[in-house]
C-alpha cells in the first residue's frame, strides 16, 4: 500500500493477529526523543476511509509510557527554558523549511489516514506552517512590559515565563494543522510538549516529530503518545501537567475542561459548531453560491468552520434550485483523485453501509430550529437551508443557536455589514468570506459553546495560555540617607 511509501522511518511493523499474516506498520510513541514501540497488547486500525485498507496500528499507550513521556518533558524542561529566545526561534525557522520541503508527503499521509483531497490536505499543512512561521517571531511576542519609577528609585517590570509541561489533544479533520496550532508557539515559549494526536489519523504527526528533531528540537521538548480516553484521562489527572490544549467535539471537550481545571490546570478547548451563513437578496449570487458550496462541501463538511446552515432572507426558491444545482456538479472520489471535489467522511458508521464512507453533497430545505438535524452537529457533506422573513429574523435565528465558532453574511451593503458584525453572537465574523479562520498574528476566537476556557488558540492569546505572567518591583537607590521603618501599606512617593 502507498503508505509504505511514506516517510514512517520509524514505524515497526508486527504481525497481525489475523490468519492473513500480513504485516502492518505500527505507529510508535515518541519519548524523550526516541520513536519507540509501546508495549501494549491493544491496538486500534488506522483505516484509509476511501479504501477500508488498514493503513497502520496505533496502540493504547500503557500508563508507563504515559509516565515516561511526561518525565521526559518534565526532565527536559529546565534546560530549554533557559535555552535563548533567539535559538528557540531558530528551531522553527528550520521546522518551517522542512515542512515546505516534505509538504506532499505530509499531504499524501493526511489523505490516505483521513480521507480529504490532496489539494485540501495541502491546506491542512499550510494552516499549520503558517503558526509556525508565526512562532518565529517569539521573542516580540514573548515580550514583557516595563514601567520606570513607579515610585521614587523604583521600577515595575513584568515578563512572560514558560508554564513547564503542557500537552495537547488533537480531533481527527485536521491532523496537521491542529497539531501544529499547539506545539509550535508552546515550545517556542519554552515549554515542553506531549501530543496526543487523533487515533485516527496519527501519522502526520510523527512526521512533524521527525521534522522538529531534524530541525535541531532537544530531546524531551516535544513527545508523542497515542491512545483514546485512558491517555487523554491521564493527562488530565498528571500533576506535572500545567496546560492543556483541546480541540474535538464537545462531550470530549467538555469533559476534559471539567476533569482538568479541577486539577488546577489551564485549558483550551475548541469545540463544535454549527456556522450559519445568512444571505441577503441583495447578495452577489454567483460569488455566494460558490462560497456556499465551498465552505458546506468542502472536507466532505468536515471542518469545525464549515458552513453548515444557510438562512436565506426573503424568497429563498431562486437560491435553493442553484444550489442544488451546483452541488450536483461536485465530483465526490478518493481524495488522490485529482478532480475530486470531496472525499470520503472519515468512518463508515452508516447502517446498511458498512463498507462506503462515501457520501454525497446534501442539501435539506425547509430546516426549523427545532429539528434534529439543526439541533446536532452533523458533521458531514450536508447543508442545511432556513427562510427568514427578515434580516433581524436571520441574525435572531443564529444568535440564538448555542454553537458559536463562525457565522457568515452575504450581501452588498456595507449597512447591513456593519449591523450583522455588530449584532452577530459568534466568535468568528465573515462578511462575504464563508470560512473566516484568522491567520496566526491573529487568534482562533470560537465562543459560546463552540469554546471553553479564556485564552484562545494561537496569535496573542496562544501565547498569554501558555505563558505565567511574573511582575517585578526593584528598587535600587542610594540608602545610605536611610528613611526610618514604616509599618504601613507602601504607597507610591
Ligand atoms: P473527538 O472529541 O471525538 O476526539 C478528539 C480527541 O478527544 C481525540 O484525541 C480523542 O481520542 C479524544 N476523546 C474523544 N472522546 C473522549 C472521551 N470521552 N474522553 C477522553 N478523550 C476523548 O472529536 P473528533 O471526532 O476527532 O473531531 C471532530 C470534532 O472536533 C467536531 O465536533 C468538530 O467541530 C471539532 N473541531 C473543532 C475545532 C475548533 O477549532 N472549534 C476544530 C476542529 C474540530
Amino acid at each position: 500500500p502507498q503508505i509504505l511509501a511514506l516517510r514512517f522511518s520509524h514505524f515497526s511493523t508486527a504481525a497481525q493477529p489475523s490468519s492473513s499474516k500480513r504485516k502492518t506498520l505500527r505507529v510508535p510513541n515518541f519519548i524523550g526523543g526516541t520513536f519507540v514501540d509501546s508495549q501494549s497488547s491493544t491496538a486500534i486500525d488506522v483505516i484509509n476511509p476511501a479504501t477500508q485498507e488498514v493503513v497502520s496500528q496505533v496502540p493504547l499507550t500503557t500508563n508507563e509510557e504515559f509516565k515516561a513521556a511526561v518525565s521526559a518533558a518534565k526532565q527536559a524542561f529546565p534546560s530549554w527554558r533557559s535555552t535563548p529566545v533567539t535559538a528557540r526561534q531558530r528551531i522553527m525557522f528550520k521546522l518551517q523549511e522542512l515542512i515546505r520541503r516534505d509538504i506532499d508527503k505530509l499531504a499524501m499521509n493526511i489523505t490516505t489516514e483521513q480521507g480529504k483531497t490532496l489539494k485540501d490536505a495541502h491546506g491542512d499543512v499550510f494552516r499549520g506552517l503558517e503558526v509556525v512561521e508565526h512562532a518565529c517571531g517569539m521573542a516580540t511576542l514573548q515580550m514583557g512590559e516595563y514601567v520606570p519609577n513607579v515610585s521614587n528609585g523604583i521600577d515595575t517590570y513584568s515578563i512572560r515565563e514558560p508554564l513547564g509541561v503542557c500537552a495537547g489533544i488533537c480531533p481527527f479533520n485536521f491532523p496537521a494543522m491542529i497539531p501544529l496550532w499547539m506545539f509550535p508557539l508552546a515550545v517556542t515559549c519554552g515549554n515542553t510538549f506531549v501530543l496526543k494526536p487523533s487515533e485516527k489519523d496519527p501519522g502526520a504527526s510523527i512526521m512533524l516529530a521527525e521534522l522538529a528533531m531534524e530541525a535541531g528540537l532537544p530531546n524531551g521538548v516535544l513527545n508523542i503518545v497515542h491512545g483514546t480516553n485512558d491517555v487523554v484521562n491521564a493527562i488530565c489527572d498528571d500533576d506535572n501537567i500545567r496546560a492543556i490544549s483541546f480541540v474535538g467535539s464537545n462531550i470530549a471537550g467538555m469533559h476534559i475542561y471539567a476533569r482538568a481545571s479541577a486539577k488546577g490546570k489551564r485549558v483550551q478547548s475548541n469545540m463544535g459548531a454549527k456556522n450559519h451563513a445568512i444571505v441577503l437578496p441583495d447578495a452577489n449570487m454567483d460569488a455566494a453560491l460558490n462560497a456556499l458550496v465551498a465552505a458546506g462541501f468542502g472536507a466532505a463538511g468536515q471542518r469545525c468552520m464549515a458552513l453548515s446552515t444557510v438562512v436565506f432572507v426573503g424568497d429563498s426558491q431562486p437560491w435553493e434550485n442553484k444550489l442544488v444545482e451546483r452541488a450536483k456538479a461536485l465530483k465526490v472520489n478518493a481524495g488522490t483523485v485529482p478532480d475530486a471535489d470531496l472525499g470520503p467522511v472519515i468512518s463508515k458508521q452508516v447502517p446498511g453501509y458498512e463498507q462506503g464512507n462515501f457520501i454525497g453533497p446534501t442539501i435539506l430545505s425547509g430546516v426549523t430550529a427545532d429539528m434534529e438535524c439543526y439541533k446536532e452537529e452533523i458533521f458531514g457533506p450536508v447543508l442545511l437551508c432556513m427562510k427568514a422573513d427578515s434580516f433581524e429574523e436571520a441574525i435572531d435565528i443564529v444568535n440564538r443557536n448555542k454553537y458559536g465558532n463562525g457565522a457568515a453574511i452575504f450581501t452588498t451593503s456595507g449597512a447591513a455589514a456593519r449591523k450583522f458584525q455588530t449584532e452577530i453572537e459568534a466568535g468568528q465574523v465573515g462578511i462575504n468570506v464563508p470560512i473566516p479562520v484568522p491567520l496566526p498574528f491573529f487568534s482562533f476566537t470560537g465562543s459560546k459553546a463552540s469554546f471553553a476556557g479564556d485564552l484562545n488558540f494561537y496569535g496573542k492569546a496562544g501565547v498569554n495560555f501558555f505563558t505565567q505572567i511574573k511582575t517585578i518591583t526593584q528598587q535600587w537607590k542610594d540608602l545610605a540617607a536611610g528613611s526610618g521603618v514604616s509599618l504601613a501599606m507602601p504607597t507610591s512617593q
